[in-house]
């Protein structure tokens, strides 16, 4: 069992559409593939429809951005209720505020001397009902300022860089309780990759779960290095909470992220398939 736990679509900043994602999933030898899209469940019955196909398991996620102390922290959900209203409405807030800071970061880009137009980015943005980063990172790849979305986010994108704007997203211990309001399990993503990890201490991740109950940890992460992977396991395994790993698949968005780079073992995902199911 070939079990990948954390991919996008075109429908937020990957490159395939879910049901391209679902064949590439089967092509890549997996047998579960969740299809976390950031704050939006819009993919999710094309990719399951898909799976019934190809005879894959399509497990029914979403990448809930959230924070703490202003800097950004992601939270998988798997098997939320995309009809529960409270968490439905965080997600309109998020999508909302992240369209609505393309503006300010295009006037930022120009004054840096790399000018796109909105056009240019929304011309990047597939069926995405929101416009991200690497939306923007695509169109200054496609206008020729920057060689990759890597370029992109180093020189101007990532958060702190002269281009970045800040957005909505709600604090990740409030993110952790609407996902298990709407009988989701959560999974806190890549905690302690892209120097994430003085941001989310050990010390707060069993905050997390001893408070708001959080499920699990994506330990086997491409941005997570050996020593980060050894302590993140040990940490679930002490907490008792599921350990996953998980490719962050984005199509030709990323690179190193090839489905199935990170895997996660069956005993814990049929864990987790029973706490969607107590859950529910
Ligand atoms: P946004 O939610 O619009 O602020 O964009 C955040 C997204 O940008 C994340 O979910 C990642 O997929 C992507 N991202 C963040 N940092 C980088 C980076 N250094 N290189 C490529 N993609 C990145
Ligand atoms: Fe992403
Ligand atoms: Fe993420
Ligand atoms: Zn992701």
């Amino acid at each position: 069992m070939r079990i990948d736990l954390h991919t996008h679509s075109n429908v937020s900043d990957g490159t395939d559409t879910p049901a391209e994602l679902v064949v590439a999933a089967h092509e890549a030898g997996l047998d579960v593939v969740a299809l976390t899209d950031h704050d939006t469940f819009d993919g999710l019955d094309r990719a399951v429809a898909a799976g019934r196909e190809h005879g894959v398991e399509v497990v029914r996620g979403m990448e809930l951005s959230c924070s703490r102390q202003g800097q950004s922290v992601h939270l998988l959900a798997y098997g939320a209720d995309p009809d529960a209203a409270v968490l439905a409405e965080e997600m309109t807030k998020v999508r909302e505020g992240r369209t609505g800071r393309l503006r300010p970061v295009l006037d930022l880009l120009a004054g840096l001397g790399v000018p796109v137009s909105e056009e240019e980015v929304l011309a990047q943005v597939g069926s995405s009902p929101s416009v991200g980063r690497p939306h923007i990172a695509d169109a200054l790849v496609a206008a020729g300022w920057v060689a990759d979305r890597t370029e992109a986010f180093d020189r101007f994108l990532a958060d702190g860089g002269p281009a970045h704007v800040g957005r909505y997203a709600i604090e990740i211990g409030h993110g952790i309780d609407l996902v298990h309001a709407a009988g989701g399990v959560a999974v806190i993503a890549h905690p302690w990759g892209r120097g994430r990890a003085e941001l989310l201490p050990a010390a707060f991740l069993t905050e997390l779960v001893e408070q708001h109950g959080l499920d699990g940890i994506e330990v086997d992460h491409q941005d997570h290095d050996a020593e980060a992977r050894a302590g993140l396991r040990a940490l679930a395994d002490r907490l008792g909470v599921l350990g996953t790993g998980s490719s962050d698949y984005h199509g030709t968005g990323k690179t190193d992220h090839d489905l199935g780079v990170n895997t996660t073992r069956p005993e814990v995902y049929d864990e987790l398939r029973l706490r969607i199911r107590v859950a529910v």
